[in-house]
């Protein structure tokens, strides 16, 4: 028992194998003072009380043969057990036959005497003051809003591995996460993920007709995080972690993601019981997967076929828009080049093409022109280079915002309104002041919306609102409190991606020389975006002439 989300993940793991469809989750204290999970399962009878309280008591296994073959959640009775040696734990449940609930008190392991309840059908177990009996593990558990983003995460875990259980979760008075009972995993991924999500969100299900096999929900590359933990496996109902099986989802965005970002969203898996080890690892997290091999290819190849069927645009990054304003369809082609443009004017002076002067370091570089409003065709040093405008743009900002360590703050005329899910408030609240130093000032506007009323900005240009959740996500997948410097990084860096010069963005040969020259002047000029994506491509002259077959060029 670490905290907490272990300790939530023990009793709603219980509900479910007690066949709930809901259950209703309160914190104290981000769970450390107080922890109530009450579901409608098929209870405890009141002759049983005390055993499901005693180590080694499980009523899931009757047959020892059966642990090859475990479909329930728990089965080593322990969780109770372990939970009430360092808690005052009150356990309260009616059983369908009986007609009034029954109760006990453990404090510290010891029971008390079984007392008359009033409950309707299911559980309850209640959980104060954790750890309270040993102070140098209490004394480990975090602050209640980091402890809540945990908490949220891993209830988040098993809603996606059992979309048709609701699931509600209060601290103190107010409704901090709501995962409604869902039909389809495709649903429940809407609560989880939030919007951005939704509108990128594609399936993928194993080939064939067989009830064995995947099925999953993800969303295409513009919605990306910087770790694996956006990839939520699950098989046969229990939440797992497989790097195998996150390998081979990210291994089918290749091409389509920068080296340093992951998808996120959800595949459950469904396996023949017998297949599927779950004595490796003491939470169960982990499990052996007979054949994981193969069916991590399997998973590789339908998510690829997916993901490249449904989206043959979408690998390059989606045209800006600003509120709901499409981006005005112009062709994609090329920009006219200078030297064109001179034919077409024969008698004038084509203008002199923008060139930026090296310096020690880098060669100069001549722009010739755009491509796609994306990618700028340059001849430096006798070689062909590309250039790609936004990688570029949000290189200097991240660094110069880095350098500086500060980011102005731009209020904006009419403050954004914007849904947040249960786990992007829970990070607001964890890191409001850091946010708020970073430029973002946001305040709530009831129920799950919020109102963004500054963003930061940085010479003119300024972050968008919507790049909030996408960086609240991030923040929350770090879990633990980031050190300072780590967050600046990250809101830096997500500052600088929404505040730059977009693909589709239509600029200057101007304006792309001063972000080159910028750039040249950063004392380390890194040649990767804070994303990762490449910034400039060298396409050396000697492979131009080996296409055109100038082999002795
Ligand atoms: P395990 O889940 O491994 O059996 P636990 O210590 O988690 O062990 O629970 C012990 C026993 O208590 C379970 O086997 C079950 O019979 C009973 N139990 C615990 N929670 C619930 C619940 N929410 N509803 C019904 N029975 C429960
Ligand atoms: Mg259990």
């Amino acid at each position: 028992m670490e905290g907490p989300a272990s300790v939530v993940k023990e009793l709603v793991e219980n509900s479910i194998d007690a066949g709930a469809t809901e259950v209703e989750v309160l914190l104290e204290g981000g769970g450390s003072d107080r922890i109530v999970v009450a579901d409608d399962g098929d209870g405890i009878l009141p002759a049983e009380l005390d055993l499901a309280v005693q180590r080694h008591a499980t009523s899931k296994l009757t047959d020892p043969d059966d642990l090859a073959q475990v479909s329930s959640l728990g089965f080593r009775g322990e969780a109770l057990a372990a939970i009430a040696q360092v808690s005052k734990l009150r356990l309260v449940s009616r059983p369908p036959e009986a007609s009034s609930a029954a109760g006990i008190t453990v404090e510290g392991g010891r029971v008390g005497a079984r007392f008359e309840a009033a409950r309707a059908v299911g559980t309850t177990v209640d959980v104060q003051d954790l750890f309270y009996n040993t102070p140098a593990r209490r004394k480990f558990l975090r602050t209640p809003a980091a402890e809540q983003v945990e908490v949220l995460a891993t209830l988040e875990r098993i809603y996606l591995a059992h979309p048709d259980l609701a699931v509600r979760v209060r601290s103190g008075t107010a409704e901090i996460g709501r995962y409604p009972r869902a039909a389809k995993l495709e649903e429940a991924a809407t609560w989880v993920f939030g919007p951005e999500f939704v509108s990128a969100q594609f399936s993928v299900r194993s080939p064939g007709t067989s009830p064995v096999g995947f099925h999953g929900v993800l969303a295409r590359p513009t919605v990306s995080r910087g770790t694996s933990v956006g990839i939520q496996l699950s098989v046969n109902g229990r939440a797992i972690v497989s790097r195998t099986l996150s390998q081979a989802v990210r291994a089918a965005y290749q091409d389509y993601l920068p080296r340093t970002r992951f998808p996120v969203g959800a595949i459950r898996l469904t396996l023949d019981p017998s297949r599927v080890d779950v004595n490796v690892h003491p939470t169960k997290r982990e499990v052996r997967i007979q054949g994981e091999r193969d069916l991590a290819d399997a998973l590789r190849r339908s998510v690829r076929a997916a993901l490249v069927g449904g989206t043959q645009v979408a690998d390059l990054p989606a045209p800006r828009r600003s509120g709901t304003a499409a981006v005005p369809e112009k062709p994609r082609t090329v920009a006219p080049l200078p030297a064109l443009r001179g034919q077409q004017q024969r008698l004038e002076e084509p203008p002199p093409a923008p060139r930026i002067a090296g310096t020690g370091r880098h060669p100069a570089v001549t722009l010739l022109g755009a491509l796609f409003r994306l990618y700028w065709v340059a001849e430096s040093d006798g070689d062909l280079v590309l250039i790609d405008q936004h990688a570029a743009s949000e290189r200097v900002l991240y660094d110069e915002l880095r350098l500086t360590g500060r980011l102005a703050r731009q209020e904006l005329m009419d403050p954004v309104r914007l849904p947040l899910t249960a786990r992007q408030r829970t990070a607001l609240e964890a890191n409001r002041e850091l946010l708020r130093s970073a430029g973002f000032v946001i305040e709530p506007f009831g129920g799950d919306q919020v109102r963004v009323r500054s963003v930061p900005s940085y010479r003119g240009r300024r972050a968008e609102a919507r790049s909030l959740p996408p960086l609240l996500d991030e923040l929350a997948d770090g879990g633990r409190p980031t050190v300072p410097e780590g967050l600046a990084e990250r809101v830096a860096a997500s500052v600088a991606c929404h505040a730059a010069v977009r693909a589709g963005d239509e600029i200057t040969a101007e304006e792309l020389g001063r972000v080159l020259e910028a750039l040249y002047r950063t004392e380390a000029p890194a040649y990767a975006c804070p994303h990762g994506r490449p910034v400039i491509v060298r396409l050396p002259r000697s492979r131009l002439d080996g296409w055109f077959l100038r082999r002795g060029a």
